[in-house]
Formats: C-alpha cells, sequence, structure tokens
C-alpha cells in the first residue's frame, strides 16, 4: 500500500492494523421483499405499463436510446415519484462497473448516481484501488428512480429495471462488475444468499465476472465492516488483474 493510498484509507474511517485480518462473516441488510405486481387499477391510473421496460425492445438500443427509455419509463411504480431517471455515469468503455441499489434524494435531484454522502465514501473506495469517478469506471444502480423514502426496491421494480442494466452491461462490456449491497445482488444475481456468504467469491453474469461488497451507505452506518470493504477491493483489484480468486 503506498502513503496516498493510506491516507485515503484513513480518511475513509479504516483502522489499517485491521486490514490484515482474515475473512469473516458479516452483517448484512434485509433482503428486498417480493410484493404483489402493480396492481391493474393502480397501474391503469398512473400509467404505469409494466411492459414498457421489456427485454426485446432494449436490448437493440444505442446509449441515446437507452437514456431515452430510461427517462420516458413508467414500468413500475417508482415512476411516480421521481424528479428524474439517474442513467447512471462515467466511462462508456470502462473496465470496472459499480452498482448501487438506487438514487437518493440528492441523486435524483441532481441526476447522477452516488453524489451525495455514500458517494463521497465510495469516491474514496474507489480513490483506495487507483480509480476514479469516469475514469475507466462507470457507475450505476439496480433502479433508476428514486425509491421513496430511500426504502429498498421491491423485487418488482428490480425486475422491471433489469432490461436496462443489463443493456448497460452489454454496451459496456466491463471486465468486472462490483455489486454494492443487497439490492444491486438481488438485482443482477438473483438469489437470497447474505452477502457474507457472497462477499470473497467470483460470480458471473454470462462471461463477465462479479463481485460482492457493502454498499457505502452500510458502511457509514457500520463503521467496522469498512475493513471488510477494503478487503473485497483488494480481492477485486486482484480479479480485474487475473489474480486468485475463487
Ligand atoms: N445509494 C445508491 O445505491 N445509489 C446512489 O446513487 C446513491 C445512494
Amino acid at each position: 500500500m503506498n502513503p496516498k493510498q493510506r491516507i485515503i484509507l484513513q480518511e475513509m474511517g479504516f483502522q489499517l492494523w485491521e486490514l490484515r485480518s482474515g475473512p469473516a462473516a458479516g452483517g448484512t441488510q434485509a433482503p428486498a421483499a417480493p410484493r404483489p405486481a402493480v396492481e391493474p387499477a393502480f397501474a391503469r391510473a398512473a400509467g404505469v405499463t409494466p411492459a414498457a421496460a421489456s427485454r426485446t425492445a432494449v436490448a437493440s438500443m444505442d446509449w441515446a436510446q437507452l437514456a431515452q427509455a430510461v427517462q420516458d419509463c413508467r414500468a413500475c411504480e417508482l415512476c411516480m415519484h421521481r424528479h428524474q431517471a439517474v442513467l447512471g455515469v462515467g466511462d462508456q468503455q470502462a473496465d470496472w462497473l459499480f452498482v448501487g441499489e438506487g438514487p437518493g434524494a440528492e441523486e435524483d435531484a441532481r441526476g447522477e448516481p452516488f453524489v451525495g454522502q455514500a458517494g463521497k465514501l465510495l469516491d474514496a473506495m474507489l480513490a483506495a484501488i487507483d480509480l476514479r469517478r469516469g475514469e475507466n469506471v462507470y457507475i450505476t444502480n439496480a433502479v433508476k428512480c428514486r425509491p421513496e423514502g430511500n426504502r429498498t426496491p421491491h423485487a418488482e421494480e428490480l425486475a422491471a429495471c433489469k432490461p436496462f442494466l443489463l443493456r448497460q452491461i452489454a454496451l459496456l462490456q466491463p471486465r468486472l462488475i462490483v455489486l454494492l449491497g443487497k439490492a444491486a445482488v438481488h438485482g443482477v444475481l438473483g438469489g437470497g444468499d447474505s452477502l457474507a456468504a457472497l462477499r470473497l467469491k467470483r460470480h458471473a453474469l454470462g462471461e463477465i465476472p462479479v463481485l460482492v461488497t457493502y454498499h457505502p451507505a452500510y458502511l457509514l452506518r457500520n463503521l467496522p465492516e469498512k475493513a471488510k470493504a477494503w478487503e473485497d477491493l483488494c480481492f477485486a483489484r486482484r480479479a480485474i488483474q487475473g489474480g486468485g480468486g475463487n
């Protein structure tokens, strides 16, 4: 670790002596509870059209078409309360793709993912492994519209937004996808395993390796877990460099 990384890690709140500790099971966020699909009456009243984000239509879009489709999307209830949809930000040729949960209030207002407190921590996490937002890094969320009150997106909202995320991945062709937190894991990999069980393992979406770590907002609430996130980031860096992994 170089001195700059050491300073960044200290700013992130790491106790550096903890960084050499071995893997350990960690706390997890509650899984997004499955809920009934949007009721037809509500859907009609709201102009919510569950077919809007259909896989086939989205699968051939270019970036501009995708951005427009996301802004126009009314495939789930989240469209009712957004100021704008938030597609993502960064280098469209990036090797690294980071996927969070969904926009918060600041992201909804500014149209960019991870610009609030969690975003500051994400930027520090990126810097710790010599990455910078926009440079070989693309950042997006599992859902593109803000869940009211920053609640966890529901299973059907993750499903409705998935075609957009899959198209982003197809356009980006990243070398590595890092999922930040449980909702991103549900949105991309599915399944109900805990984050503790999934981290430090190599998963895959087609040919693309997928790794899992804690969401920065979770880390802000659970400072001791930052050491594990650092371990995950080192694992990710080794994975993209072609190094070991499970
Ligand atoms: N949390 C997320 O998951 N995404 C954001 O864009 C901001 C906060």
